[in-house]
Formats: structure tokens, sequence, C-alpha cells
């Protein structure tokens, strides 16, 4: 860590500094410049906590060294992380396309949707049991009604399931169903819910909140594999901006920028990152494109009828059309996508 004092510090200041930083196990090395006066601090970073340096008095800025993500961070594990979940891998060239309605609507709703994903080439299903919506009075989702239609398409067709989980105290249901837990835009910084998923061995499919930045999103993984749990996929969902004409605003720099500075794999979801079925195409193969490790997309057999986000839904036969697209791509990309079992696409 490197102290920079305001300029011109009086000697009476400068060793108050020095013995804070000493009275907290610390050694500092001072260095006095004809402008500037800097301290570096000696010792284990990860026990020295910025802001009680911040308040003293005549401290201008405190330069961390270390990331504060550690189990997250390229230091801590240098190769790319690769999850395999029921057979579907993810990470380090394997690509997870992820693909179902946004909510869990029926069975019979369901079994068609995910079969036709499926035969499309979508090996992981999705669909939200407990949905967070922006209105109180809009459909909340089925609830473990849901998770059991959920759990038995995925069996009927052969694919790993996600669904979101909004709150600590579902996780104990939720994990009972699901392969992967979603954690959702509006919860990734629920600190209570990342601890409590942190704590099973069920994967965690972590979306970017709205405002979040790439290294909030990497502490909130921190939380999660903190707790134990290993296997966190990172989700880029776009952001919040000024643009109105799209649902979000997809920030494709960050697959590039997180595979940087992280070890974790990190998917794209264009459906709520446009909101638009005439965008999510382009979207979805940029995102491959950046070197992403899976695309996340909702689909739905009726989008005038389903209970929500039907009009950013894809067609079974747009989405089908979209996956022999992205085949292409990711077999220039060098990237391999798993099929399911007596799939031929
Ligand atoms: C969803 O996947 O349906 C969803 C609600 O996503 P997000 O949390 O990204 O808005
Ligand atoms: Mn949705």
């Amino acid at each position: 860590m490197i102290i920079v004092l305001k300029p011109h510090p009086t000697p009476q200041v400068i060793q108050h500094v020095l013995e804070r930083i000493e009275a907290l196990g610390f050694t500092p090395h001072l260095s006095q410049g004809v402008s500037r006066t800097i301290i570096g601090v000696i010792g284990d970073e990860d026990k020295l906590q910025v802001e009680p340096l911040q308040a003293i008095p005549g401290v201008e800025q405190v330069v961390p060294i270390l990331k504060p993500y550690k189990l997250a961070s390229r230091e801590f594990h240098a190769e790319e992380s690769v999850f395999e979940i029921k057979g579907v891998r993810i990470g380090g060239g394997h690509l997870a396309m992820i693909a179902g309605p946004c909510a869990i609507e029926s069975e019979s709703i369901l079994f068609e949707i995910a079969e036709k994903v499926r035969d499309a080439g979508a090996n992981i299903l999705r669909g939200g049991a407990f949905k967070p919506r922006t209105s109180p009075y809009s459909f909340q989702g089925l609830g473990e009604d849901g998770l059991k239609i959920l759990k038995a398409a995925g069996e009927q067709f052969g694919m790993p399931i996600v669904t979101e989980v909004m709150d600590p105290r579902q996780v104990d249901l939720v994990v009972r169903y699901t392969d992967i837990f979603q954690i959702g835009a509006r919860n990734m910084q629920n600190f209570d819910l990342l601890k409590e998923v942190g704590k099973t061995r069920t994967p965690a499919l972590l979306k970017r909140g709205m405002s979040a930045t790439v290294k909030d999103l990497l502490m909130s993984a921190e939380y999660i594999l903190a707790q134990g749990n290993r296997q966190v996929i990172l989700c880029e969902r776009g952001v919040r901006t000024f643009e109105d004409s799209t649902r979000n605003t997809l920030d494709l720099s960050i697959v590039p920028n997180a595979k940087g500075l992280s070890h974790l794999p990190i998917i794209v979801d264009p459906s709520h990152a446009t909101g638009r079925p005439d965008l999510i195409p382009a979207m979805a193969r940029a995102g491959v494109a950046a070197g992403c490790d899976g695309i996340h997309i909702e689909v739905h057999s009726c989008p005038e009828k389903a209970l929500s986000d039907g009009p950013q839904a894809l067609l079974p036969h747009q989405y089908a059309k979209l996956m022999t697209e992205l085949r292409q791509l990711a077999e220039v990309m060098g990237r391999t996508i798993d099929v399911r079992e007596g799939v031929t696409v």
C-alpha cells in the first residue's frame, strides 16, 4: 500500500502517520520528494483497511497495490476456470448456450420450448420460478411448482437447469431442484444471498447489477467464492445508461476486461441487455466474437402470451437460426459447444 500525504506536511503530521502505521503492526518507508511525501507500507495488505488510513489528518490518498478481490483474481488462479455441469463444460473455450423462457408458466409451454431450444443446440435450460418484477402486480412466478416443472423438463430433455434465487430464505428450497443458481442483476449486491449461495456447492450464474462496475461484480463473486463455492459464472446483461432505445446498454468490453482480471467464465445475455429481438442476434454474435464463454437468451413459443419479458423473446426458429451462426463463429474462434445427447446440429 502507498500513502500519499497532502503537500507540505509538517514534521508532526509525518511523525503521526508513521506512528499510526507502526501501531497497526506495519512497517512504514518514508520517501520525501521536493513537492510530495509518500509512505510505502510493508506488510500483509489483506489485513490493512484503507479507510482508517484515509482518515488520518494530512493523508491525501491511499493506494492499495493488490486487488480487493483475491479468489476471483488471475493472480490467485492463472488458468481460466472450467466448470462441468452434468456434462456441459463452461469456460476455457467451452461455450454455455443457455436458453428458455423468462418465466416458467406451465408444463406444456416449458416442455415445448425446452425441446425446441435443445434441438437447436442449447445445452442449458433456463426459466424463472421466482421473478423479480418491477411491479408487485405483475406475475411473480410459480414458486416451487415452477421448480418442479423446470426440473422435470431438464430431465426429459437432458439439460442442466438454471433458475433465479431472489432471497437467502429460498436457497434451501431452490438448491433441491436446480443445477445452477441464477443471481439476478437486482440482487448482485444482496450480500446475505451471496453468502448463502456460497455455502452450497451448486454453481452460481452471477448477473451484473445495472450500475455495477467490473470491480463490483468481481467483489460480489468473491462473496460466493469466499464461502467455499468455487463455481461462479459471471454474466453481462447490460447496464443502465442515458440511451432509451434499448432496455439497457450492452457493455461488451467487460468480456475481455473481466477475463484479464479474473479466471471466472463470463457469459453474455443480449436479451436483457437490448430488450429487442431485432438486436439480440447481432449482439449474441458480437459476444462470441469478443471471447465470451456462453450466450444466455430468452425464447418463447408465443411471445405475445408470455407472462414475463415477452417483447424480448426470440421465437424458437429465430433461436435455431442464430445458433447456426453462433456455431460457425465458435468454430472460427476455436471454441466448442457441448450439445446434448441425441442432438445433431
Ligand atoms: C432474467 O434472467 O429473467 C432476469 C430477471 O434477468 P436480470 O436479473 O438480468 O434482469
Ligand atoms: Mn427475463
